[in-house]
């Protein structure tokens, strides 16, 4: 059986955190497509077409991860993309909450849709882009958390 599952999330930047987890799900199914989300209200830091580019070049050593950009809702991406399987990671129980949320809502829009957890590895509980950010904008030491290309993005946008 071919199972395709859709690991969606802003990735602005991508991390060692979000990097474990689309290593650990690439085990687990045939493709793993990884959906960068526009996520306009969000504001990001990164463009979207940098954020898939971030993304493309950390994860090309994975052969069956494909990184995808999208807009609008996921539910429509996921028929397109012909996949009924979400990945996200969960962190701490202060992710859980909006986590079920989320699950909650996309299965009351498609009945199909099944959301997966994959609990964050210790190392990175602490770990998110938002932190990130934070260091690298008051000229902080990213390249524990980050993978290299990641950190030259970071040098450029606060050069
Ligand atoms: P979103 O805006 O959808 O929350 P993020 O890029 O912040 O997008 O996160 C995407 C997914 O990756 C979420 O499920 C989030 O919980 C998970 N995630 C983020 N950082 C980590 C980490 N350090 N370890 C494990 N999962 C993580």
């Amino acid at each position: 059986m071919k199972l395709i599952a859709v690991y969606p999330g802003t990735f602005d930047p991508i991390t060692n955190g979000h990097l474990d987890i689309a290593n650990r799900a690439s085990l687990m199914f045939t493709r793993l497509i990884v959906g960068i989300a526009a996520s306009e209200k969000k504001n990001p830091l990164f463009p979207l077409e940098k954020r898939v580019a971030m993304a493309e070049e950390v994860l090309a050593h994975l052969p069956n991860v494909e990184v995808k950009p999208f807009r609008g809702l996921l539910v429509n991406n996921m028929q397109q993309w012909d996949s009924t399987v979400i990945v996200r990671g969960l962190r701490a129980i202060s992710d859980f909450e909006y986590e079920v949320q989320l699950a909650e809502v996309n299965k009351q829009l498609d009945a199909r849709l099944e959301t997966i957890f994959i609990a964050a590895s210790n190392k990175y509980t602490f770990l998110s882009s938002s932190i990130v950010r934070d260091i690298a904008g008051n000229a902080g030491d990213v390249s524990d958390f980050v993978q290299p290309c990641v950190s030259n993005a970071f040098a450029e946008r606060f050069s």
